[in-house]
């Protein structure tokens, strides 16, 4: 997942409330919600790539470090073929030996509306600024029979996914941009893609009343939703991929994390805490990497900085929290030794 940085969006959000105000807020939501006094975040994970699996035993090493959850992260077409290959039962049912949660999360579009389809069924993908359809990312949120062909693969790859949790992460593309034609262009980013998201939460909801889907606030996403309003369902996944590792998140020297955190808070207003997530990049060898495989790059652990954004998420009230740990494999752990994970484990509060 590689954002542009210049998407960032600059607009300027208010401050966030003093933190006593805030606890205070987050305990009558979270009363509201029925949530427990559980202080321990619900989700303790790691999103890796497929292939990582194949060098390093992650199911081991992540129950033995105190984690719960281990997500893969490709294309929903390249995680089934894997889930469906050997090695994929092998890694389901060791997870489910070792009491670990398996989830999906993924840009999917590409997948879930294939692109073959564009010669014969132009109208079903995105029109770009110059007004020509284009099969190069998402879909036409305005066509009915685009949405219902995402729906359909969606609920296929749902059952051969079988994420443990029931919760499901099917991405708009990386970073790339939506429709543009006259009845999508009123719509922002996000409110097209929720406006996805709540067609195919019911369609997955038909095979699984208690499935949820994420909306991912990244990229093009930041901004809350104005138009469309989620259904019971959807939660917000929260990706801050713009952040500086080596300072903490709730910094108020750092303009990108001032407004990292005002970005939060606006989502969260709409989403609410329940069942939000946080993704995070504390252990993303391939982003301190630079996404160039040649450049294995140790990751710059901050076991403080990692301390006070766990504790700044649960402030917020999110409770499920994940970080990219992708190509932490056993070529890295030959060339760095051990990576945190125990001390990424230790970082959640007893
Ligand atoms: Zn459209």
């Amino acid at each position: 997942m590689r954002g542009q940085q210049d998407s960032w969006t600059r607009r300027r959000f208010c401050q966030i409330a003093s933190g006593a105000m805030l606890a205070a807020t987050m305990r009558r939501d979270a009363q509201a919600a029925g949530a427990t006094d559980d202080a321990r975040a619900a989700t303790r994970g790691v999103v890796i790539a497929p292939g990582d699996l194949a060098t390093w035993p992650w199911p081991k090493k992540a129950k033995e470090a105190g984690l719960n959850t281990i997500a893969l992260h490709a294309a929903p077409s390249a995680c089934a073929a894997f889930m469906e290959s050997d090695a994929g039962g092998a890694f389901r049912a060791e997870c489910g030996t070792l009491g670990l949660a398996i989830e999906f999360e993924m840009h999917a579009m590409a997948d879930l509306l294939p692109r073959a389809l564009f010669e014969k069924r132009p109208e079903l993908f995105r029109m770009n600024d110059a007004g020509d359809r284009v099969p190069d990312a998402n879909l036409c949120v305005s066509a009915p029979a685009a949405v219902e062909v995402v729906c359909e693969n969606t609920v296929a790859y749902a059952k051969r996914l079988r994420p443990s949790t029931g919760r499901h992460y099917f991405w708009i593309d990386d970073g790339q941009p939506m429709c543009r034609c006259p009845k999508c262009r009123g719509l922002s980013e996000s409110d097209q893609a929720l406006l996805l998201e709540n067609a195919v939460l019911a369609a997955l909801r038909r095979a699984d009343p208690k499935a949820t889907l994420a909306h991912l606030c990244y990229a093009n996403t930041l901004k809350p939703p104005t138009s469309v309003k989620p259904e019971s369902g959807i939660f917000l996944e929260f990706a801050p991929i713009q952040r500086r590792s080596d300072r903490p998140l709730n910094d108020p020297g750092i303009p990108a994390h001032v407004e990292a955190l005002a970005t939060l808070d606006a989502n969260l207003a709409v989403f609410g805490r329940e069942r939000a997530q946080a993704l995070e990049y504390w252990l993303d060898v391939s982003r301190f990497s630079g996404w160039k495989r040649e450049s294995l790059t140790k990751i710059p652990w901050d076991a403080a900085v990692v301390r006070n954004d766990i504790q700044c998420y649960a402030a917020h009230g999110v409770r499920h929290v994940t970080n990219f740990a992708v190509w932490l494999d056993g070529e890295y752990a030959k060339r760095f030794g051990d990576p945190p994970l125990k001390e990424y484990a230790a970082a959640f509060p007893a």
